[in-house]
């Protein structure tokens, strides 16, 4: 399939790929995508406005039937999913698996906030005071400004908004500038389902397109209560003080540096599948990619030589043939990022398998890499570090508490995971003094989560939560009402005051 038809079934027209200053290309090949127009920073207010409007009107509608438009929604992105996930492999260079992937999540998210729709419960509280009543009512919160990363370009947009509109807030979705026709594609599918629901306001989703300039300036706006922001610990470290500065609340997904424990009783099959998934699939561009394994020393040499085994073989190339497990990076930045990555790291006593461009006679402009391996002697500097790349550093421990302290050595805190089949070791690991990450797997990987937990890390990765649970709380202010149908006028307390 050519680029031109994967964007003609996606849903995108000429006029919106011509004409505009920002140049896309496909990660595949190089090859220009297209030219979209972009958003000026003068423009965000108008947009915030039109949100407000939306606002207005959508905080009225019941639960249960904005329930119902994200029932519509999901429905239209089922009747898409093949060719929105042929975008997103285009743009983002994902295996044609992990892009259909990434859409039936969009889907799950919305199938979940769905049921949501129906129980966003309150708690009914028992009061001090005689003929009074107490409860907790949730109600919608404001505009929720969503800024998403490159590789993730759809899903992440999803988890926030699915939540947000059975919540009662409108968005405004500031996707990455690498990815902005996915985003496109996208707010076609949401309009469209949006102009046959009588109940859906105008402006219910807004695309800001743009770089940086124009997500802070989402982020600066006093008129957007929540700015759910995933990407780099860089930018969180921006965007946080400017939104805590208003008082607005953040919901903060960024980097990780993910770990695993093998553990000498560990079933090795299950540990090598689980490794090689999770360190190069997404060609390791995942925010939950393994970047770190912490293996015993009795395990240590046979589970390093057939990992070398396998990864000597893996399959690299296009992500649209067939077989092909590892796509390209997005660019030749991260390339680059990778290659600096891998000299830090010899620099710092680490043996290096990999890491090799590939393909270059036949991609030219597309950037491969084999997967690399980085036996280390220490978790040096470069280990502690996130490179959004397939580098998986290894490191050998000889006692569990040993292997726990290297683990939650790094700043971040995202995903993690032991692989043992010692129960002691298992519930050690996900408990108070185990794993300090948002999510702890037990024999799993750390990535490929399901939508119904709350997803999210600690640490350097920002404390947010998303998707499943309840996480639905973050979109909503809360309210503390007490009503007095007695009587008298008692006080808390038993404070007495006269009058
Ligand atoms: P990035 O930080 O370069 O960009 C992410 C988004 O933030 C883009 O839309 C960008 O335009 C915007 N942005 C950057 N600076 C900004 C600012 N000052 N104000 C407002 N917006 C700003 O990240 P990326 O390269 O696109 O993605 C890779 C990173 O994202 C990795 O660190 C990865 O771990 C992280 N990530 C985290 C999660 C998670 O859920 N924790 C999920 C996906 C990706």
């Amino acid at each position: 399939m050519t680029h031109e038809a994967v964007t003609g079934a996606a849903g995108l027209t000429a006029e919106e790929l011509t004409g505009g200053p920002l140049v896309v290309s496909s990660p595949i090949d190089g090859n220009e995508l297209g030219r979209v127009a972009v958003h000026a920073e003068a423009d965000v207010a108008a947009v915030v406005a039109r949100s407000q409007a939306a606002f207005r009107q959508w905080r009225s509608v019941p639960a249960p039937r904005r329930g119902e438009f994200v029932r519509q929604l999901g429905e239209a992105l089922r009747a898409r999913k093949s060719a929105l996930a042929e975008l997103v492999s285009a743009e983002c260079g994902k295996i044609r698996q992990e892009g259909l992937g990434e859409v039936q999540e969009m889907i799950d998210i919305c199938d979940f906030a769905v049921g949501l729709s129906r129980q966003l419960y309150g708690l009914t509280l028992p009061s001090e005071r005689p003929g009074h009543a107490m409860r907790e009512l949730w109600h919608p919160m404001g505009t929720c400004g969503v800024i998403t990363a490159f590789n993730f370009p759809v899903a992440v947009w999803s988890w926030n908004a699915a939540l947000a509109f059975v919540c009662g807030n409108p968005v405004i979705w500031k996707p990455s500038e690498k990815t902005p026709l996915t985003a496109l594609a996208v707010q076609k599918i949401v309009d469209e389902v949006a102009t046959g629901f009588a109940d859906a306001p105008e402006h219910l989703n807004q695309l800001l397109i743009g770089d940086a300039g124009v997500g802070a300036a989402l982020v600066n706006h006093r008129d957007v209560p929540i700015i759910s922001a995933t990407g780099s610990t860089a930018m969180g470290r921006k965007v946080g003080p400017v939104v805590a500065g208003r008082f607005g609340r953040t919901i903060l997904e960024l980097g990780g540096n993910n770990g695993m424990i093998v553990a000498p009783s560990a079933e090795l099959d299950l540990a090598l599948r689980a490794i090689v998934f999770s360190a190069v699939g997404t060609a390791g561009q995942r925010c939950t990619s393994l970047r770190r394994i912490i293996v015993h020393e009795h395990v240590y040499e046979s589970l390093l030589e057939q990992l070398k085994r396998v990864y000597a073989d893996l399959s690299v190339g296009s992500p649209l043939e067939d077989g092909v497990l590892v796509g390209p990076l997005i660019d030749r930045q991260a390339f680059e990022a990778m290659q600096q990555a891998l000299e830090r790291a010899r620099e710092e006593g680490g043996a290096v398998t990999g890491g090799e461009r590939l393909l270059a006679d036949a991609y030219p402009d597309g950037y491969y890499v084999r997967p690399a391996i980085v036996e280390m002697p220490a978790q040096t500097d470069v280990v502690m570090t996130e490179t959004f790349a397939p580098i998986l550093y290894c490191l050998k421990y000889a006692s569990f508490d040993e292997a726990l302290a290297l683990h939650n050595a790094v700043p971040q805190g995202l995903s993690s995971c032991v692989f043992t089949t010692d129960v002691r070791e298992a519930e050690t690991f996900v408990s108070a003094v185990g794993s300090d990450c948002g999510i702890a797997n037990v024999n799993i990987g750390p990535s490929g989560a399901e939508i119904g937990g709350a997803f999210g890390g600690e640490k350097e990765t920002g404390g947010g939560r998303e998707s499943g649970s309840d996480a639905w709380k973050a979109y909503m202010r809360r309210q503390t009402v007490t009503i007095n149908y007695s009587d008298e006028l008692p006080l808390a307390q038993g404070i007495n005051f006269e009058v």
